[in-house]
């Protein structure tokens, strides 16, 4: 449906970069498994990734990657 593979998870081969990963995404203050979101912004290019806790609804991150 015309949107763009976003592989997060991709890179993630190792054993050793799927802890990193499974680390960072929990929640810091309740431990529940964060939901991973990505937005793109098909006008700037730009990817949000948000991270948000469905406990607590807090999100605890937002980076923005800018596509090329
Ligand atoms: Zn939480």
């Amino acid at each position: 449906m015309g949107s763009p593979k976003i592989n997060y998870f991709e890179n993630a081969e190792t054993p050793k970069h799927q802890e990193f990963i499974e680390d960072h995404s929990h929640c810091a203050l309740c431990g529940t498994v964060l939901e991973l979101q990505h937005v793109v912004d098909q006008v700037s290019c730009e990817i949000k990734e948000e991270a948000r806790c469905p406990d607590c609804e807090i999100r605890t991150r937002a980076k923005i990657h800018t596509l090329n």
